[in-house]
């Protein structure tokens, strides 16, 4: 059966009408609460990346859960976020009450034990229709266990990169076929995909796809991905419609990169160098 599709090129003019306004008044509580779960033993990194971006795109408070061994790693390096600690050393194998949350994302680092796929599981069974991103290894998961496909939520959005896409759904043989599966799946799914990539596509559930048109190569590098991840989960805890803050994190993060080349050639972007920016791209 055929689908029917609509294809939109994201630039300024769409980002504009889609930022908030907000109040001179306003105070942390009206920015959201949000609860990154990221990071396991060698990987604090991508909890790091995630919960600055996190906060560097405006939310109000950030809670990152961690392992026991990831403490003093985030405390240190993120002052602003709080953490909240796992009783596993090495990595997550289980989750803070929901309910204090307005918004959750999971997966940068996070790796693939099962005690982390229990987790997962349960986390997806208590959501209770939270905003949700869902990235990386919580990704990876999700292609181990396609049981868990049930309990993604409506609207939640998933982030994956090429290769992360062909081990939920199998191996494309060209670009057009994976842009077709990922129609399909964000239809038969009912979630948000944000298929990552030069041009990363959002695709919704009802057959739209956002092609993004800021970003370039430098992008191309460790921990890129964990940074949007992070500034996705700050817009859906801030209260942005899931298909609005797919497209305008996106869009972000690339123009983010791409102010980066007043200054650098592409070979020398490091994520942290795409957090530096957002500032500069929200203006
Ligand atoms: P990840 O592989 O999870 O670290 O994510 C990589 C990030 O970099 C995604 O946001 C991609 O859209 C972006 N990216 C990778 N390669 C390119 C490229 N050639 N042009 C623009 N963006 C890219
Ligand atoms: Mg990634």
């Amino acid at each position: 059966k055929e689908t029917h599709s609509d294809y939109c090129y994201t630039e300024e003019g769409h980002i504009k009408r889609l930022l908030k306004n907000q109040s001179r008044f306003a105070h942390k509580g009206h920015f959201g609460h949000a609860l990154l779960l990221a990071g396991n033993y060698g990987k604090m990194g991508a909890a790091i990346l995630a919960s600055r971006a996190c906060l560097k795109t405006g939310v109000g408070l950030l809670t990152t859960h961690i392992p026991r061994l990831g403490y003093l790693i985030i405390q240190t390096a993120v002052p602003e976020a709080m953490a909240n600690i796992d009783r596993s050393d090495i990595l997550i194998s289980e989750f803070p009450d929901l309910d204090n949350y307005s918004a959750i994302g999971i997966g940068p680092g996070i790796g693939i034990k099962p005690n982390t796929q229990s987790a997962l599981r349960e986390l997806l069974e208590s959501l209770n229709g939270k905003p949700i991103v869902l990235d990386a290894d919580a990704l990876n998961i999700l292609a181990i266990d396609e049981e868990l496909w049930e309990l993604v939520p409506n609207n939640a959005i998933l982030t994956p990169h090429p290769g992360e896409f062909d081990r939920l759904v199998g191996e494309s043989y060209s670009s057009f076929e994976r842009l077709q599966k990922a129609l399909k799946f964000a239809k038969d799914m009912e979630v948000i995909l944000v298929l990552k990539g030069a041009y990363t596509s959002v695709i919704s559930s009802d057959g739209h796809c956002y092609f993004n048109s800021t970003g370039n190569y430098g992008m191309a590098t460790a921990g890129s991905g964990d940074v949007l991840t992070g500034m996705l989960l700050s817009l859906l805890a801030q209260g942005y419609h899931p298909l609005d803050a797919a497209r305008l994190g996106v869009y972000l993060h690339g123009l983010s990169a791409d102010l980066l080349l007043n200054e650098s050639a592409e070979a020398s972007i490091i994520a942290s160098d795409i957090i530096s920016q957002i500032g500069a791209a929200f203006q």
